[in-house]
């Protein structure tokens, strides 16, 4: 693990906030990082860890040379420990009791090589009853040198009694400027790095993850598509929802997705606003096609089904099959 200050993107805030405190000397025992997904949270937590092992640190950035910066660069340090969900069966991903119980073990011995223990509680809202408990016991009589990051996306779900026990340092979305310069280090181009960016709402891991997974692609797909939605004859519209009907459910709900944007998008240039992103020449085309009305209620045939794409047994090439229906259908009073 080797992620220092320097490499994280935007977040200059909850930087410039814990160096303070670092330097200040005023660091407490327990942190709380929250925020949406993919933005960075982990990234810092890792950072901070580097400076509160380093031997030597100079104005909150650690050394990078003593035995304990190059033991964490190796990922053996000793002091430092991370605790993440795991999978077991069929259950949801959660933090147990067990793992728990061995990290509380090897806190009460004191540090081995750095001036302080450091966890990092990973998805800490995962905690299932018991480890909570356990932990919050810890956090009302911590053990002696130890910082406790816990990083979290879901804030709500953690109990108030943990949540009040640690210093929350907010982390926002990143802004566009941001999630361009991390898709440029991960090679992606300018043209994609537009497109995603419209597509990740601030998340570089939500960014990083659609490009992975041929987002742009599909999105290009629906907008083939959606032009030639009003010509479909009655087989054409059937193969199509036939050939939707295979996406997964993941696959589908981007699909969906992709359409609701485009369509509000598309709201958004009626009213003279041009959508960022790569697409916006083949959607002005687009907007001649479809009256204002059409568009609104194609909105709403979207987003119902897109609503109804996550309840139980859904049979997704009936959903899309009705959904190309609707969209194909007469403005309705
Ligand atoms: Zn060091």
């Amino acid at each position: 693990m080797k992620t220092a200050w320097e490499n994280i993107v935007g977040q200059n805030e909850p930087k410039r906030r814990l160096l303070r405190l670092l330097t200040a000397d005023r660091l407490p025992h327990a942190l709380l990082f929250t925020g949406p997904q993919g933005i960075g949270k982990c990234r810092t937590a890792e950072a901070l860890a580097g400076a509160l092992l380093c031997m030597n640190p100079a104005n909150g950035h650690p050394c990078g040379d003593c035995p304990s910066c190059r033991a964490l660069a190796r990922d053996i340090h000793p002091d430092f420990f991370r605790v993440e969900p795991e999978a077991s069966g069929k259950g949801a991903r959660s933090i147990r009791i067990e793992p728990m119980r061995a990290l509380m073990a090897a806190l009460s011995r004191p540090p081995e090589t750095a001036p302080r223990q450091v966890v990092i509680l990973d998805d800490a809202d995962r905690m299932n009853e018991a480890a909570a408990n356990s932990f919050l016991k810890t956090l009302e009589e911590p053990p002696g040198a130890v910082v406790f990051i816990l990083v979290t996306s879901a804030r709500a779900a953690l109990l108030d009694t943990i949540v009040s026990r640690c210093l929350e340092i907010p982390f926002a979305p990143l802004i566009d400027a941001e999630l361009y310069e991390i898709l440029r280090r991960h090679e992606v181009s300018k043209e994609a790095q537009r497109d995603l960016a419209a597509l990740a709402e601030g998340s570089a891991g939500r960014a990083l993850a659609l490009h992975a997974g041929g987002a742009l692609e599909r999105r290009a797909e629906v907008l083939r598509l959606l032009p030639r939605i009003p010509e479909l004859s009655p087989l054409e519209l059937l193969a199509e929802g036939k050939r939707l009907g295979e996406l997964s459910r993941e696959e589908a709900g981007d699909w969906l997705r992709f359409l609701r944007l485009a369509l509000r998008d598309l709201l958004a240039l009626y009213s003279g606003v041009l959508p960022s992103g790569g697409t916006a020449h083949g959607l002005a085309a687009l907007a001649e096609r479809f009256l204002e009305a059409q568009v609104f209620q194609m909105l709403a045939a979207a987003t119902e089904a897109e609503r109804r794409l996550y309840g139980s047994n859904v049979n997704i090439r009936l959903l899309m099959e009705a959904l190309l229906l609707r969209l194909q259908g007469p403005v309705e009073g």
